[in-house]
Parts: structure tokens; C-alpha cells; sequence
């Protein structure tokens, strides 16, 4: 593993490294491992007479008269016109006058780029060249697409991870040689290569197959690891029945829906029952979790435990805090509730750490800075985790004071069958809310085309003055050079000049510092923000019953169940909600596919139908879910893998528990180092 900083690649400086930190890339190794998120594959060229307005075409011709140079305002700008036999093309660049000398009359070529109708005519813009031959091979090549951000474009991405992969060491493989001959996976580093550049979709599929392999082995293994430990332990914190849970849950605003009444009953009878309690509470966007998890800290609280709540993001989190500590106050209920997140300053750190060592505080909220800020609890009970469980054993020993094992909950909203949930989550119980709260209104969807635009914004303009508000999610943060989709930032600017004044626009996303992020979600929750252009860091939990439409461009580009939680953020309070899913390419089997959302509000119906249509196998460039921490691997289109791994690691251990025989040591010792680094794994 080659943990060199970036710095050390030919080409990277400070500036670039630092580029590549805003995608979350410090080392040589997060490079490598930064996989694409599709391949580009060239199409073969068409005539010029059926070059259409709107996506990436190629055609071949020859150029009529030498290229011509043209100045408008401050750009410069090379127009050539290219002609077949069945007519003929303008091109052009911006801002790249060099690029005239290659265009000389007479000379036979392909261009590949974007064709757009300007005045009238057809137009391809910054095409790229290749000679005729160059682009037969070109048809061929499957070529990686990877996140990027301003000043970081594909191509410099590209050349560094090509670099990176000449020049690494080569690593141990480390798969028993028996499991790798059963499953005929392809070996390691071969699969890091072709990752990256496949010559073909077979060779992505072969490597692709092993490093989903791995993912879901390193998973499972830690898992199976956990259930041997945790096994019927007697719990050092046992509990008795709170009255000021009960008297909360009679005072609530609502009446808990049967399901949550059964849910809550099953973990008070663990806290109560003498065991270690291991539990997955699995329900549906909207099914009322929060509210389960309250209850259950309250009665730690009352039984003078202290309990934490970890949410996957400090928005998240932030809104918890907010939301307990408001029901607290209007019920009089006598708990203390503190927030510890990264963002919060050194000396607001400090406090909350010496609040909860002195016991000051019985329910603690936060983010990963629950684990990462060496906070020393007093008596924890109760460790729940909210959205996500990217919390790894190593942490998890950090959490519990030494040898003292806290009570385990572990919230998700990722519809999964539950033969999947079984293997998933071995280690734990599984509590299901399969009820949603009464007297909501149904979701209303509509899947449009982009001509329809211009109507939704008017409509978001409508709900706005009604007092409610909005969000409209883009996939992107920035504009892109080869990823053609909505990006937060430009279509702010854009909303702001479409909505009438007044309406106060403002985005989110994920490379925002924390602090502006939670500023940003506390002022759309008080209402003082009406429009939220957001990527899908509002994915996750985010609770505004005031907003009640969810606009999704490029609904294309999301799994269905992806598409499903974001529209979860609407449909929250009293009023009727609106989702709105802007098909961008306009083609018709992404509405097929769209249009299963228009039929159901049921997560597990949607993600049965979506792996239906997709078919297993075929994944790429969409996820089901960010809930798990897999980097390739669905859990959904790639079940049938998952199956086969959970019975390989059952033999594995049965056969070796400790992984210490000579053929599987190596296998342990990269366990190990994964179960350190605290990826993919329930608390
Ligand atoms: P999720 O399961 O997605 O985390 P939340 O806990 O955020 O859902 O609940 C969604 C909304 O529904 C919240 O505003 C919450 O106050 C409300 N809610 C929870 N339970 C009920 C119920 N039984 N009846 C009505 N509203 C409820
Ligand atoms: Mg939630």
C-alpha cells in the first residue's frame, strides 16, 4: 500500500495536491483507489446530416479551407468547417489558437465533441481530433471518467493515475489461491489496473468482479469477527423502565404508529433484559426513527447513563440537537443534551469533552467526532448510529471505557430484503418499522422532460408564496468537462435570476466547509432560506416538514433508491408535497425506469423493481445507496456475490477462526489493516 503523499507524483505541486484533497485524495493510494465513476466510450462517427442538437457525436470529413481565427470580446476563437457527402459542419474552440495548426484544407479527420444549435445551425464545440485509424481503436477503448473539481480536470486525473500505476510496487496478493481458482477472480493488481483502463467491458467486468469480491469479504469478515464477540454478553448496564419515557411518548404531538410502539418495546426489552443489546432498527424514510432513538437515550438517561447518537454528517447531527432539545424544553422532560461535532472550535470542543467526563450531559450528539475527539464518557450505555455505520472495531473499543460494552443500535433506511439484511448485519437483531405514520398525504411525482422546466419553477415560485419551501437537487457540485449534468453552483445563479425577487436561493454541498454547510441547513430550516440547490448531501435523514417539493435534475443519473430517500425529504408535515424528476437525456427507457417511483412510495418495492429492469451486472455509473460503505459493490445488483462470499467466510472461519494458517495469514493481516481503518463496518 503506497501511502506517499501526491507531492511525489511527476506534475503535482502543492496547488494540485490541494485540488486533490477537495475530492477527498491525499495519498498515492486513495489515487489508485479513486475509481471511476463511468468510461467514456467513443461512438462511432455519423453522417453530418444526422448530427443532432445535444449529446457528444463524432463524424468524419474533410476540412474545406484552412481554419480561420475570430475574436470576440476577450476569446479568441478557431472555426474550421468540416465536410461528408452529406454536408457539412462548422467547428470551433475557445481560447485555443495553437490548436489552428492542426487544421490545414484538405485534411481527413474524425472530431468527437458536443453539438449545439447556434443560430440556426449546427455546431460542434472544442472537439477533439483523432485521425481515422486513431478513432477506430478509440471505438474500442473504454475510457475512465473520475470525479473532478475546478482546475482539476479528467485529463490531468487520467495521466496521474497512469503515472501512479507504472510506477507502484507491485502488492501481495493476498486471496487463498484455492478461492481465487473457485471463483476465477483475477488477481489484484491486475484488477487495480483494469479498473482504470479496461480494454474492453470484459476486462472491467473481470476486474470489477474482484474488488466487489474483496469489499464484500473484508466486510463480512469483520462482521462474522463481531457476532463471535458479542454473542450473549451480559451487559454492565442494565436497565430499568423510565416514566419519563412513557410520559413523553403520551405527551408526543402523535400517536406512535404500531410499528414504532413494537419497535420500542423490543429495545427497552433489551436494555432491560441483562444481555448486550445488538440491534438494527431498518424502516423506511419517514417511518419515525428519530423519535425511537429519543426514547431509548431518555431511558438510559433515567437510569443515570449516559448514550450518544453518531449521525453521518454535521447537518445531521446539528438537527437532532436541535430537535431534542426543543421537545425536551416543551415538555419539561429533565435530561441534558450536548452536541460535539468536528467543526465545532477547539474551545467549544474542550467544554463539551469536560461536560460529558463530569456527567453533565446525558444524551451526546454528534458526528464522528464522537470517536475521533478522545472524549472520555462516563458511563455509556447506549451507542446509537443513525443513516450509516461506518464505524470500525477499532473504534468502536475507543467508545466504551475499557472493557465495558456498550448497548449497540444501529438505525438504516436502505430498504434491503431481508435475506441480504441477514448476512449484512450477522451480528446483529433486526427490528422492522413496515408501518408509516397515519394522516400523511401521499407524495405527488411527476417525471418531465427538460422543456418542462420553465412550469416547475414557476410551480416552486407558487409554493414559496403558499409559505413552504423547496429543494432542487443537481448531481454535480461545478461544471465538468465531461460529466454533462446540472451543477449546484450555476444553477443557483440561474434560480436566482428565474424566481422573483425576494426568494432567497442559496446552495449546499459537500466540499463546503462544515461550518457554511450547517449555517446554510439551520437557516432553511428557520424558513429563512425558501430554495435549496443541493447534491445529494440532503440525502441522509435531513428533516424540514416545511418544504414540500423536491426537484431532482438529471433524475437519470440517481438509482432508484437513491431517488427514493431524496424524495423523503418532502411529505414530512401536513401539507401535500410535490416531487419533480427532470429526465435530462430525454430517453426513454430512464423514464421506464423513473416512472417505477411514480408508482410506489415503498423502498423495497422500488429497489425489487429497479434490479429487475437493470438486471444484475449492470451498474455502471449508478449507485442504490450511499448507506454502505462499499466503494463498487451494490448490495443489490450484486446480491448474488454477496451470497456466495457470506458461505465462503463461513467456511473460512470454520476452518481457521484466527486466519493464522500459513495460506490465509497474509488475508488476516489485510484484515486487520481494514478493521483499523474503520471502513465498512457496523458498530
Ligand atoms: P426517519 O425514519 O426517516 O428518520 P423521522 O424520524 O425523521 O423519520 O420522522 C419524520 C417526521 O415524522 C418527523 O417530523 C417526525 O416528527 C414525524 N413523526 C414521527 N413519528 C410520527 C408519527 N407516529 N405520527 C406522525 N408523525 C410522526
Ligand atoms: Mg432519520
Amino acid at each position: 500500500m503506497n501511502r506517499a503523499k501526491l507531492t511525489t507524483l511527476k506534475g503535482v505541486g502543492d496547488k494540485t495536491a490541494a485540488l486533490f484533497a477537495k475530492l477527498g485524495i491525499e495519498t498515492v493510494d486513495d489515487l489508485l483507489h479513486d475509481y471511476p465513476r463511468v468510461y467514456d466510450v467513443c461512438e462511432p462517427p455519423v453522417a453530418v446530416k444526422e448530427l443532432a442538437d445535444g449529446p457528444v457525436q463524432a463524424v468524419t470529413g474533410q476540412l474545406v479551407k484552412d481554419a480561420s481565427l475570430r475574436r470576440f470580446k476577450s476569446m479568441q476563437i478557431v472555426v474550421v468547417t468540416l465536410r461528408d457527402l452529406s454536408g457539412s459542419v462548422q467547428l470551433t474552440w475557445y481560447n485555443m489558437p495553437y490548436i489552428r495548426t492542426q487544421l490545414p484544407a484538405g485534411r481527413v479527420l474524425t472530431a468527437r465533441g458536443r453539438v449545439a444549435r447556434k443560430n440556426g445551425r449546427l455546431v460542434m464545440e472544442q472537439p477533439e481530433l483523432f485521425s481515422v485509424e486513431d478513432y477506430e481503436t478509440e471505438q474500442r477503448v473504454m475510457r475512465p471518467v473520475y470525479g473532478q473539481t475546478r482546475g482539476l480536470g479528467n485529463k490531468a486525473i487520467t495521466r496521474l493515475v497512469r503515472q501512479a500505476l507504472e510506477e507502484r510496487e507491485l502488492e501481495r496478493e493476498y486471496l487463498p489461491a484455492d478461492l481465487r481458482r473457485r471463483y476465477e477472480l483475477a488477481e489484484y493488481n491486475y484488477a487495480i489496473e483494469r479498473i482504470h483502463f479496461p480494454a474492453d467491458r470484459q476486462e472491467l467486468l473481470a476486474a470489477r468482479r474482484r474488488l466487489v469480491f474483496d469489499e464484500f469479504l473484508f466486510f463480512l469478515l469483520s462482521v462474522r469477527r463481531l457476532r463471535g464477540q458479542r454473542e450473549n454478553q451480559r451487559s454492565d448496564f442494565v436497565m430499568r423502565p423510565a416514566p419519563e419515557a412513557d410520559r413523553l411518548m403520551r405527551e408526543l404531538p402523535y400517536e406512535l404508529t404500531g410499528a414504532q410502539k413494537k419497535v420500542i418495546e423490543e429495545i427497552r426489552a433489551d436494555l432491560e433484559g441483562g444481555f448486550v443489546m445488538n440491534r438494527l432498527v431498518q424502516g423506511d424514510v419517514g417511518s419515525g426513527k428519530t423519535v425511537i432513538a429519543v426514547l431509548a437515550m431518555l431511558e438510559a438517561a433515567q437510569n443515570g447513563f449516559q448514550s450518544a447518537l453518531m449521525a453521518p454528517t454535521e447537518v445531521l447531527a446539528r438537527q437532532h440537537y436541535e430537535n431534542i432539545t426543543t421537545l425536551f424544553a416543551e415538555h419539561a422532560v429533565n435530561a441534558r443534551v450536548i452536541l460535539l461535532t468536528g467543526s465545532m472550535t477547539a474551545k467549544q470542543k474542550r467544554e463539551a469533552r469536560a461536560a460529558i467526563a463530569a456527567h453533565e450531559a446525558d444524551l451526546i450528539i454528534g458526528t464522528h467526532a464522537l470517536i475521533q475527539e478522545k472524549v472520555a464518557y462516563d458511563r455509556l450505555a447506549l451507542v446509537i448510529t443513525d443513516e450509516q455505520h461506518r464505524f470500525g472495531v477499532g473504534q468502536r473499543e475507543v467508545l466504551g471505557e475499557k472493557g465495558a460494552h456498550p448497548h449497540i443500535l444501529v438505525m438504516s433506511a436502505t430498504p434491503i430484503p431481508r435475506t441480504l439484511a441477514i448476512i449484512l448485519y450477522g451480528d446483529l437483531d433486526i427490528s422492522v418499522i413496515d408501518e408509516l405514520p397515519a394522516r400523511r398525504l401521499p407524495i405527488k411525482n411527476c417525471v418531465v422532460d427538460t422543456g418542462w422546466r420553465e412550469n416547475a419553477w414557476r410551480f416552486i415560485a407558487r409554493e414559496v408564496a403558499a409559505s413552504h419551501q423547496a429543494y432542487v437537487i443537481c448531481p454535480m457540485v461545478e461544471e465538468s468537462e465531461l460529466i454533462e449534468a446540472e451543477n449546484v453552483i450555476d444553477y443557483t445563479k440561474l434560480l436566482r435570476k428565474k424566481l422573483p425577487e425576494g426568494i432567497t436561493v442559496e446552495y449546499l454541498h459537500g466540499r463546503q466547509k462544515p461550518k457554511d454547510k450547517n449555517r446554510i441547513m439551520e437557516r432553511f430550516a428557520a424558513g429563512e432560506i425558501q430554495v435549496l440547490v443541493s447534491t445529494t448531501v440532503v440525502e441522509v435523514g435531513v428533516d424540514v416538514p416545511n418544504a414540500t417539493v423536491m426537484m431532482i435534475e438529471n433524475a437519470e443519473r440517481f438509482g432508484l433508491a437513491q431517488l427514493h430517500q431524496l424524495r423523503g425529504r418532502v411529505g414530512r408535515g401536513s401539507s401535500q408535497s410535490y416531487c419533480i424528476m427532470v429526465n435530462v437525456s430525454g430517453e426513454e427507457e430512464a423514464r421506464e425506469r423513473l416512472d417505477i417511483l411514480n408508482r410506489s412510495n415503498d423502498g423495497f418495492y422500488i429497489a425489487s423493481e429497479d434490479l429487475k429492469l437493470r438486471g444484475p451486472g449492470d451498474f455502471f455509473g449508478l449507485r442504490q445507496s450511499g448507506d454502505m460503505e462499499f466503494k463498487l459493490a451494490d448490495i443489490f445488483t450484486d446480491a448474488a456475490l454477496l451470497k456466495t462470499v457470506s458461505e465462503e467466510v463461513n467456511r473460512l472461519l470454520e476452518n481457521d477462526p484466527q486466519l493464522a494458517l500459513e495460506e490465509n495469514r497474509e488475508l488476516g493481516r489485510r484484515l486487520e489493516e481494514y478493521e483499523n481503518r474503520g471502513s465498512g463496518l457496523n458498530l
